[in-house]
């Protein structure tokens, strides 16, 4: 018997972090050349006007696809990327790529289409990234009206005062602001007054339960009603059923996204259902 019980797994445990230290590692090398290696892509998620049931615009969703390890989710990236500096590159990748898309599929004939892209917190705080928003527009020849960045609370909140500068200058253009994940962040209502958004996107564990017998109804219905105060529109995010799209419906919401109306589609499958609806 060892005089040191615990020996063994400070051993264990110590490998165990080598192991991750060392995933992770491999992980940032493989990041940093993805970009170069064209390993990334978009996907585009329809996202609904419930009141017309038509097609309103997308949201575009990084993919990253790597030789090795297969695909990985960007919630498995985005973080590493966050804190090693290479989100500047690849935000900028998404946003060039985002406008150009959304301006093809206009000229196919979807005119008032518009794409939301997702914004970190490091890409936000840059202070060239105005500047980036527009040139990746004039680039594209997108109008800013089609446009819209999503940022979540903790992205606003890191630096209010500049963020509500920047959420400004962003209006000024005529690119729309929108709170992702709205709910699951900790900013008051206080805060939101003085924010100058366009969207709020409820986030999705409060539309994946949503039904009658929850009391997810009660925060939605709130959070809708909100948006009509602050006069912003409210999307759904994460619908799933047939009964969610009902009750977001009858709450009068605004627009919808989710599994039960789209998966997230390759631009290929994207202009395909496009096409579709077009002859249709
Ligand atoms: P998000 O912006 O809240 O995006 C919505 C996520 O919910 C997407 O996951 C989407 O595939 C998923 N989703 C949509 N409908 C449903 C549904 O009905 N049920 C369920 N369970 N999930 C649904 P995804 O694509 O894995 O993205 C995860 C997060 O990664 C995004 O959350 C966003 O925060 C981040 N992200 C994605 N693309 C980018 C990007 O280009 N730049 C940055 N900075 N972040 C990105
Ligand atoms: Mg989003
Ligand atoms: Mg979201
Ligand atoms: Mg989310």
């Amino acid at each position: 018997r060892s005089k040191y019980p615990g020996g063994n797994r400070i051993t264990l445990y110590s490998k165990k972090m080598n192991e991750e230290a060392f995933k992770r590692l491999e992980l940032e090398s493989y990041l940093r050349k993805a970009l170069q290696k064209h390993e990334f892509f978009l996907c585009y998620q329809p996202l609904i006007d419930l009141k017309t049931g038509k097609l309103y615009g997308s949201e575009a969703l990084i993919r990253w696809n790597h030789p090795v390890l297969g695909l990985v989710p960007p919630g498995d990236f985005i973080p590493l990327a966050e804190e090693t500096g290479l989100i500047e590159e690849i935000g900028s990748w998404v946003l060039k790529t985002a406008c150009k898309q959304n301006k093809q599929w206009q000229n196919l004939g979807m005119e008032g289409l518009t794409v939301s892209v997702n914004v970190s917190a490091n890409q936000f705080q840059q202070t060239k990234f105005v500047k980036e928003v527009k040139r990746a527009l004039a680039d594209a020849h997108l109008e800013p009206k089609y446009l819209t960045l999503e940022l979540t609370e903790s992205t606003m909140l890191r630096n209010i005062d500049h963020s509500i500068e920047v959420m400004k200058s962003l209006q000024k253009l005529g690119v729309r602001v929108s709170i992702d994940d709205f709910g699951t962040g900790y900013s008051s209502l206080s805060y939101l007054k003085d924010l100058p958004i366009n969207t709020l996107k409820i986030d999705r564990s409060f539309i994946n339960n949503l039904s009658l017998e929850t009391t997810d109804i009660a925060i939605v219905k709130a959070i809708i009603t909100m948006g009509y105060g602050l006069a912003v529109k409210v999307v759904a995010e994460g619908v799933e059923t047939e009964e969610q799209i009902k009750l977001l419906k009858d709450l009068n919401c605004h627009y919808a996204q989710g599994f039960y109306l789209h998966q997230p589609l390759t631009a290929v499958d994207f202009e395909k259902m496009l096409l579709a609806k077009s002859i249709s």
